[in-house]
């Protein structure tokens, strides 16, 4: 086998990607477009020693779950790999997956699935799963004709796809991307040439990114624009343009419904030549630096720098399976890591004792402690650094300190295995895991076990409809 032939490929699985999984010669082809069930022609792009990449040619035989992609630039777009796949196969394969890790990963037995030991929920998806994000983030560019491009990247690469409506994105996000192109044109801006920037030239270009932020409770809409440089230019027209977007958007409403109005408009500097998104300095235009939203009765104000969960009816769902799972009475001591801006400490801080949050981005946690002022909730505290070294530092202090529940949310490299050890001797009744990698959830509760616990229940949630993301909830329980 070798680069460019055709071979023919039954897909077996799927990638943590979303890719298809195809074997031939003892080799794992990955294969962008295709899912589990169809039996395909791909073209080898690439070699490695085990595995390799193939470009799906032709379907000779489609899987049951197939469907027409309902987004039309669901081949080229690097997100939404799970186009092909009917929402319903979507729900499953997530659950499945979940469930194969834990197998593979977490040394859980097949048996302790079968008897009921492990509760195993089906995955919560939407009710309808598109316009369901909170957040955009555009890159600009320009085209080989000099116009302005923005949309998406192609996947594994940094060619934007020029596009004007995303179907998983909030259509308001969308004409305020095309707002600031309108802007761009009119006050003569240019857009980031990456390869400029690389080079080393001083014409690399200005606008680099786009972000918008849409509170879906309280119709607040942030618009950021990254830059390389250190000013936006008459941003009053860009504020005219966005303002009017809005208006029409919101005469195509019906009149009942809360009119969306711009509280944030700023620009962030980010005058590296790097691939990280958002530079460290914020300049507010107008309105405030950040808007504000609700996830269930708890309000939040969100900034553009801090993380803050993409899909807000999904959002609620998730925090109200961690809330369901910790089982708190009332007078609980919860330990919330990995906190972000405070959204699940808040969230449960009315049904516990105390709670406390840890979060490493310094303007989360202003955020955090923002928020509780806001709601007036009081018995929540909050500190900046890694979990895996707050935690340890406060059990050395008060080796007596009491943890009846802790909440771990990390990012997808999992939790830290000296924090898992800190747990273990933490040693409270619950430990309750939302993950966004099956595959690092399943090795944490595998140390989780062999240090007391068993895991109870677990329960996949839809975050992110269309992509192979997968996020889910567990309870593990300290050993009686
Ligand atoms: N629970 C929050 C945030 C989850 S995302 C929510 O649902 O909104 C994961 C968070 O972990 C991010 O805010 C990230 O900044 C933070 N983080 C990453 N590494 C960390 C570490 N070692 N210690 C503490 N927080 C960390």
């Amino acid at each position: 086998m070798q680069k460019n032939d055709e071979i023919e490929l039954e897909i077996i699985g799927m990638g943590s990607e979303g890719e298809g999984i195809g074997r031939y010669e003892g080799m794992a082809l990955f294969v962008k477009g295709a899912i589990v069930g169809d039996r395909i022609v791909g073209g080898i792009t690439k070699l490695k020693k085990t595995y390799g990449y193939a470009r799906l040619i032709k379907i000779l035989e489609p899987s049951k779950d197939r469907v027409e992609p309902p987004c039309p630039y669901s081949k080229r777009c690097g997100g939404c790999q799970l186009q092909p796949m009917s929402y319903e196969a979507q729900l499953n394969y997530k659950q499945q997956k979940v469930r194969e890790d834990l197998l593979r990963l977490g040394e859980i037995s097949q048996e302790r699935f079968d008897k009921g030991e492990i509760e195993f929920f089906r995955t919560l998806g939407m009710e309808n799963p598109s316009s369901y994000r909170n957040k955009g983030q555009y890159p600009v560019g320009t085209d080989r004709e000099g116009h302005i491009v923005s949309g998406f990247y192609a996947g594994h690469t940094h060619t934007i796809i020029d596009s004007e409506r995303c179907m998983i994105q909030h259509e308001l996000a969308d004409r305020m991307m095309a707002g600031v192109r309108l802007y761009m044109e009119r006050v003569g801006l240019s857009a980031y040439d990456e390869e400029a920037a690389a080079a080393g030239r001083r014409d690399a270009g200005l606008v680099r990114h786009v972000l918008t932020r849409i509170g879906f409770v309280t119709h607040e809409v942030m618009v950021c624009v990254v830059i390389n440089g250190k000013e936006l230019k008459e941003a009053g027209i860009l504020k005219e343009i966005l303002d009017s977007e809005i208006e029409k958007y919101n005469k195509s409403m019906s009149s009942d419904a809360e009119p969306y109005k711009l509280t944030s408009l700023s620009y962030n500097i980010n005058t590296d030549n790097t691939n990280v998104i958002m530079g460290k300095r914020i300049v507010t235009v107008f309105g405030s630096e950040y808007i504000t939203d609700h996830i269930g009765d708890v309000r939040f104000r969100i900034s553009p720098l801090s993380f803050y969960q993409v899909n807000p009816v999904q959002t609620v769902r998730l925090y109200g399976k961690a809330l369901e799972f910790a089982e708190l009475k009332g007078g609980e001591t919860v330990w919330d890591l990995y906190c972000g801006i405070g959204t699940i400490s808040l969230f449960m801080a009315g049904k516990a004792g105390r709670v406390y949050g840890v979060e490493i981005v310094p303007e989360a946690i202003a955020d955090a402690k923002e928020n509780a002022k806001l709601n007036k909730i009081t018995n929540a505290e909050f500190f900046v650094g890694a979990a895996e070294e707050v935690l340890p530092a406060k059990y050395a202090q008060n080796p007596q300190m009491k943890a009846d529940v802790i909440v771990v949310d990390p990012p997808r490299k999992g939790c830290d295995a000296s924090l898992i050890d800190c747990m273990i001797k933490l040693a409270p009744q619950k430990i309750v895991y939302v993950s966004c990698d099956p595959a690092t959830l399943s090795r944490d509760v595998a140390l989780l076990e062999k240090g007391g616990y068993r895991l109870k229940k677990v329960q996949p949630v839809d975050m992110f409809p269309f992509s192979g993301h997968v996020e889910s909830v567990c309870l593990l329980s300290k050993k009686s």
